[in-house]
């Protein structure tokens, strides 16, 4: 069932308590906070600019790092206020509260079309716990809960599921943002019933971090294609030797049970057949890669361990992906932080963007994936990539997020 959405709402005057997602990376420079990357504020300009013109009174409740329930000086939002203001053009308040009295005459201060943001509601030990007194108090100010945070929507919390049970329960409405409306569509609706043929493309470290991912899409997908670390698990059940890649010997039999459903179902299942591989070693005490080659070959040899897919292999992928009507990307092919082993994430990468060019939907989940195809200055041509690292990954999984849930249906 769909959400309510803000797009549903009449907001004229009314004050909206709206969860964003503002935990940006932020380094010290100069004696102060400085934020290292605006994606998450600027990917809820289009919420804001909304409410905005429907004369709503927000305040933007939102967590940073983890100060595990105490005032962290480095973790306060007043940055993201100052920053905030910026991208949007107008003056953002900041109150250094996120409940209590001097919240209340904050909000007394709102004209239509303001902008309040509260402090970290993690400075707070009652947030996490989701503790009903703690949710009334969050509450307190609020006619409207809206919520834009899709990447905390995986966990149960007072700022993401106290609220709307509070709001709700006294009769108001509480609806999911543009943002995440734009997150339930394209991990949601666009992945449940895919246009075929559908690809499926698997990386980063682990088996178990993925397992449920790929148990769900084998019985969606035509085509399942694993790289990364990933794939040695893989090629350890298929009885090939891998070195000293990083693998998970315990789930050699979750992976060959992988291996079995995708034969039951007759879904073509691609690994990499050839890799590029380098020999760990130590350098001046700290751990280094040395020589790298490619292994034109299915066994890694003892000493070497596997940190790219190959030349032949990254073809063969995309040749798959360039028949995909839908694709869906989690997880970078190889070691792609290193430059010297980024190579097959990025040939993937313009594969999935010449898809997109000529009409597939495709849909990058995960931190990394998306840091990846950023890095590749491609991040623009794919159809859409997911905020939500943990929350995507849960959502991919089939689970519910707590969040959603607790939205109302339109
Ligand atoms: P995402 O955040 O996109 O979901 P993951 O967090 O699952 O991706 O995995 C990303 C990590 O996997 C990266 O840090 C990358 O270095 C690592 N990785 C990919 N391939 C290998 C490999 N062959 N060996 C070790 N680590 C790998
Ligand atoms: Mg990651």
């Amino acid at each position: 069932m769909a959400k309510l959405s803000v797009n549903d709402l009449d907001l004229q005057g009314k004050r909206v308590l709206t969860r964003v997602d503002y935990n940006v990376p932020m380094a010290e420079g100069d004696g102060a906070m400085v934020i290292n990357d605006d994606t998450r504020i600027r990917a809820t300009l289009p919420t804001l600019k909304v409410m905005i013109e429907k004369g709503a009174k927000i305040i933007l409740a939102a967590h940073l790092g983890r100060p595990k329930g105490e005032r962290v000086d480095s973790m306060s939002l007043q940055p993201v206020a100052e920053k905030l203001s910026e991208l949007i053009g107008q003056t953002v308040a900041f109150c250094d509260q996120c409940v209590g009295d001097t919240v209340t005459e904050a909000v007394a201060q709102l004209k239509e079309g303001g902008l309040l943001l509260l402090e970290n509601v993690r400075y707070h030990p009652e947030e996490e716990a989701n503790e009903t007194a703690f949710a009334e108090q969050l509450a307190a100010n609020a006619d409207i809960y809206v919520n834009d945070a899709f990447g905390a929507a995986h966990r149960a919390h007072a700022s993401t599921v106290g609220v709307p049970t509070v709001v709700t329960g006294r009769g108001g409405q509480c609806a999911a943002g543009l943002l995440m409306e734009r997150e339930l569509q394209f991990l949601g609706d666009e992945l449940e019933s895919p246009d075929n043929p559908f690809v499926v493309i698997l990386g980063g470290a682990k088996v178990s971090d993925k397992i449920k991912v790929i148990d769900r899409l084998l019985e969606k997908a035509d085509t399942i294609i694993i790289g990364g670390a990933m794939a040695y698990t893989f090629k350890l059940a298929k009885g090939f030797t891998v070195g000293k890649s990083l693998v998970e010997p315990d789930k050699i039999n979750v992976a060959q049970a992988a291996l079995d459903k995708a034969s039951e179902r007759s879904v073509q299942f691609l690994l990499p057949t050839d890799n590029l591989i380098a020999e760990p070693t130590e350098i001046d005490g700290k751990f280094a890669f040395g020589d790298y080659r490619v292994n034109d070959c299915e066994n890694i040899p003892d000493d070497m361990e596997g940190v790219d897919i190959g030349p032949k292999s990254a073809e063969a992928f995309s040749e798959a992906i360039k028949g995909a009507k839908t694709i869906l990307w989690n997880g970078p092919m190889g070691i792609f932080e290193d430059s010297r082993f980024a190579e097959g994430t990025y040939n993937v990468a313009k594969a999935v963007c010449e898809a997109t060019a000529t009409g597939a939907i495709s849909i990058i989940g995960g931190g990394d994936s998306v840091k990846a195809l950023n890095k590749a200055g491609l991040g623009d041509q794919v159809t859409f990539m997911s905020t939500g690292g943990g929350a995507s990954l849960e959502f991919l999984e089939g689970n519910e997020l707590p969040g959603v849930t607790a939205l109302n249906d339109k």
